[in-house]
């Protein structure tokens, strides 16, 4: 059967939202070597967007991959954010930026970022989507798409009044499958019924399917035991999204050449779970909803898109109490000390102005849950 887009060489792609860092700054050496070894194995698909490390993953993207190899050699993704234009005219010379970042004339995939409601009601005052679909026929983009972190039913509506959209970017990763507030599968069978290749975003819901709670890993060491391999749980993750009709890419975002070298393993020839991996994998799943765990992607789009007036860090600080409640870690409260460094906000210095949660994809209750941090934390 034809594959719908078949320049993307395989389901693996590189994420450029979480690089390897030397302060502010991506870690060039390491990155270009991992740019190297990801299309040596055959992969090709690369994504970013402005707000990606503030600005600097695609000034990475241009100095380790699109300065270094043929623009045939690599497919580069990159999206339009809403908090980076207020009306229609400043959206093309935004994007003409973006090309100057990146250093390409043109994007194989560009996506309307972070589709909500709210926000596909100032994309279409904006006039994005036809501002979009023109520097299509422009030759500036290749594909339209747009990423997802809503309900089905908004993405029935976004998809039935843009039928021109191409693609849809949503989160999937075996935890959120079933859930009621991500709908991961409400949401992938909308994409699907509208006839759109997925991509895929958080298959390993921003570390959180990495670290397992003992239960859960102790589910997947004896899966592995039993069958004489040595699978990471990362891989159990990435091979359940990419197992499904339709998706043709999985993003992860790679950050040491080690998680680098364990994706490769298992997506260069990829197959899917088998049925006694799927067992295991829903085994997990039931291990986790019976924990009280905040589900924050560590997307930092509430520090880097929003400028949180106290500096604090929140994504640091619910994987401080997640590590608390849901893996009992002694030392958090050290961790925790460490996270307030270097004049950063504690939970308790939080004002309520609500900033955060206006950018937060995964719509968390962030003031209330900082309240939660600061009463087991003490500040
Ligand atoms: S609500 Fe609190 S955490 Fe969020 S941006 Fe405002 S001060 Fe920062
Ligand atoms: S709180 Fe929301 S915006 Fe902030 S890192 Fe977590 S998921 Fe992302």
């Amino acid at each position: 059967m034809c594959e719908v887009f078949p320049e993307i060489k395989k389901k693996l792609g590189f994420g450029c939202m979480r690089l390897p860092m030397n302060g502010e700054k991506v870690e060039m050496k390491q990155f270009c070597e991992m740019v190297d070894r990801f299309l040596e194995e055959g992969f090709n698909y690369f994504d970013t967007a402005h707000g990606y490390l503030n600005g600097e993953s695609e000034v990475a993207l241009r100095e380790g991959l699109t300065s270094r190899y043929p623009r045939e050699r690599y497919l580069l993704t990159n999206k339009l954010t809403g908090v980076y234009f207020d009306k229609e005219e400043e959206i093309r010379p935004f994007f003409e930026n973006q090309l100057k970042w990146c250093g390409v004339d043109y994007f194989d995939f560009y996506l309307m970022h972070a589709q909500n409601a709210k926000e596909f009601v100032k994309f279409k005052r904006c006039r994005a989507y036809e501002t979009a679909f023109d520097l299509k026929a422009e030759g500036k983009v290749r594909h339209v798409g747009l990423s997802f972190h809503d309900k089905a039913a908004v993405l029935d509506q976004i998809l039935t009044e843009y039928p021109q959209v191409e693609f849809v970017q949503i989160q999937f990763n075996y935890l959120d499958y079933d859930d009621e507030s991500v709908e991961s599968r409400k949401v992938y069978d909308v994409a699907r019924k509208h006839g759109k290749p997925v991509l895929v975003m958080e298959p390993v819901k921003g570390g959180s399917l990495v670290k397992l709670p003992e239960e859960g890993q102790k589910i997947f060491d004896e899966l592995n035991r039993s069958e004489g391999t040595k699978m990471s749980n990362a891989s159990y993750a990435i091979r359940f999204a990419a197992g499904f009709g339709g998706i043709r890419v999985v993003l992860s975002g790679m950050s040491t050449p080690e998680q680098m070298e364990d994706n490769i393993s298992y997506m260069k020839d990829f197959r899917p779970l088998n049925e006694r991996e799927l067992a295991a994998v829903r085994r997990v799943t039931g291990v986790f909803k019976g924990l009280d765990m905040i589900p924050c992607t560590a997307c930092h789009y509430c520090v880097e898109e929003n400028h949180c007036p106290k500096d604090i860090l929140i994504p640091d600080i619910f994987a401080c109490m997640n590590s608390k409640n849901v893996f009992h870690d002694w030392n958090t409260n050290f961790y925790y000390n460490n996270v307030l460094t270097a004049g950063h906000g504690a939970a308790g210095d939080c004002i309520q102005c609500g900033g955060c949660e206006r950018v937060c994809p995964q719509q968390l209750p962030i003031r209330a849950l900082l309240k939660d941090v600061a009463a087991q934390f003490g500040k």
